[in-house]
């Protein structure tokens, strides 16, 4: 009888491991794995879920990048180059290993508008791996209107292209994430649609499990092909505002005044800035379940921006906002400059409309709306922007006149 032979490398089918049948003719196993490493080599490297190479980068490092984009919070840097690094390094470990390091996912707690997402952009960015902001408050418990939980990772798979491999290393920011917190001490009142059940959602993605995403997003449906995603190499980073919770800082505080000869060990604490105390029990109070605290281990804070801060915001960070400015008038050949007292004045319409360090931006571009509209056509070399042309220029805008207002 007449013996199959591979199409390939001409044996038959006694001569190789296994033989695969094909409509006109035949693969071994052999030709399969030679045709994989051929395949490999003429992959582009950046189609390779490649992690950076984190032997040469150590937390200072992390912390060190962080610096040259985001202003202070130094407390929050420091968590964060440290976790972090603990992550990608528990990634790179061999998974025969005895002790299993834990996922080091984050909780950042914090004004909004203080570095939040800045941070754990900026961090995403410099260790090269795919980052996605998402909103909690659009999740809600199957079953209702809104989306499903496991959609929160489609974002993460569209800034890949849909390659499964990369996003599984990538950095998910939940953003808002004190809005699931549950609405009052009794959750069994009424069902809580977006509270309780979303957090027991949100469990099984940040302890690490495999997840069946729609890959469109939104709702899933029963005939929807779904991409497998493994979360337990991906970090999470939760951030949110949690107003409120200084007073149940503050009353924890407080209460551990109470016996004798605590009040002098008290006095100390800084009235101005209860959220530096936080504790993952002030978490608790505030209606986040312990199951969900327990895998955000590192709780870290953001301090408010002070006006020192915020001046800094507009000049120093390497992208920062005047550096922006000077660049865009380059290009046209004309050199533009701000004197001091114009920035002082920028920062100080941001702190009298409390815009905090957004507003900064929206300040700028109220002033230099009509400049950048005007000056490009104008025979000038050099224009030097004080506070009496900046003033001048913010009373005419639209911005003025709705803060006002
Ligand atoms: P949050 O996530 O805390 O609400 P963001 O990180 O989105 O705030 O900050 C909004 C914008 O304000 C940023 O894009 C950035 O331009 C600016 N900003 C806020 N905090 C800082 C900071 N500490 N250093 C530099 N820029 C900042």
């Amino acid at each position: 009888m007449k013996k199959n032979k591979c199409s390939f490398c001409g044996r038959d089918e006694d001569e190789v491991p296994v033989l695969l049948n094909g409509l006109n003719g035949f693969i071994c196993s052999d030709c399969v794995k030679q045709a994989q490493i051929v395949l490999d080599e003429i992959t582009p490297k950046n189609k390779k879920s490649k992690l950076k190479n984190f032997s040469n980068i150590k937390p200072v490092d992390i912390k060190k990048h962080l610096d040259e984009y985001v202003i202070g919070q130094d407390e929050a840097k420091k968590s964060l180059a440290v976790a972090v690094y603990n992550h990608y390094k528990r990634i790179s470990q061999p998974t025969d290993n005895d002790v299993d390091i834990e996922k080091s996912n984050i909780i950042l707690v914090g004004e909004t508008g203080t570095g939040k997402t800045l941070l754990a952009k900026t961090i995403a960015k410099f260790l090269e791996v795919p980052f996605a902001i998402v909103d909690a408050t659009v999740l809600t418990e199957a079953g209702y209107v809104g989306e499903d939980i496991e959609s929160l990772l489609v974002r993460l798979l569209q800034a890949t292209d849909y390659d499964v491999e990369k996003a599984e290393q990538g950095i998910v920011f939940i953003d808002e994430i004190d809005k699931i917190a549950r609405k009052g001490d009794n959750p069994s009142i009424t069902r809580d649609v977006s509270g309780e059940g979303v957090q027991q959602g949100l469990l099984k993605l940040l302890e690490g499990s495999v997840v069946n995403v729609p890959p469109q997003g939104g709702r899933k449906h029963p005939e929807q092909k779904m991409i497998a995603v493994n979360t337990k190499n991906i970090l999470f980073i939760c951030g949110g505002a949690f107003e409120g919770i200084q007073k149940i800082i503050a009353r924890r505080l407080n209460t551990h005044t109470v016996g004798y000869g605590m009040k002098e060990k008290n006095k100390d604490i800084d009235k101005n800035n209860f959220l530096q105390y936080i504790a993952p029990q002030d978490l608790r109070a505030f209606g986040l379940i312990p199951e969900i605290i327990g895998r955000l281990p590192v709780l870290t804070h953001l301090n408010p921006l002070d006006r020192d801060a915020l001046r800094k915001i507009l000049t120093e960070p390497k992208n920062a906002l005047i550096k922006q400015y000077i660049e865009l008038f380059k290009i046209d050949g004309i050199k533009l400059s701000f004197n001091d007292d114009a920035l002082d004045f920028i920062v100080d319409k941001a702190i009298e409309f409390k815009l905090g360090a957004r507003g900064l931006r929206s300040i700028c571009e109220a002033i230099m709306l009509d400049v950048m509209f005007e000056y490009p056509s104008k025979k000038v070399k050099t224009l030097t922007i004080d506070k009496s042309f900046a003033e001048s220029y913010f009373s005419k805008t639209e911005l003025n006149h709705t803060l006002k207002a």
